[in-house]
């Protein structure tokens, strides 16, 4: 991935996520734990980073989710948001 110098949108992650889940996660409802904002992660304002993404807050500006995709793995390190809702399919 391309590193940009400019916010995408959170929907900009959807393939990073789709190497790991079977639903799309930029529906999922992410709480932030800088502000408590809620909102989907499709409205996160990210960063495209060499091997990853940064996805921040668009209220706050805190790091909500941090993914990084090796050979092997994409980690995802979401200790910025305080809680991640995942809707069931219906
Ligand atoms: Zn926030």
């Amino acid at each position: 991935m391309q590193t940009v110098n400019v916010p995408l949108d959170g929907n900009s992650a959807a393939g990073l996520f789709s190497e790991v889940f079977a639903v799309d996660m930029t529906s999922a409802q992410a709480t932030c734990a800088g502000c408590d904002a809620v909102g989907e992660v499709g409205t996160l304002r990210m960063w495209a980073v060499e091997m990853g993404a940064v996805l921040r807050c668009p209220s706050c500006g805190s790091v909500v989710l941090r993914l990084t995709s090796t050979p092997s793995s994409v980690w995802i390190d979401a200790s910025g948001a305080r809680s991640i809702a995942i809707q069931k399919k219906s």
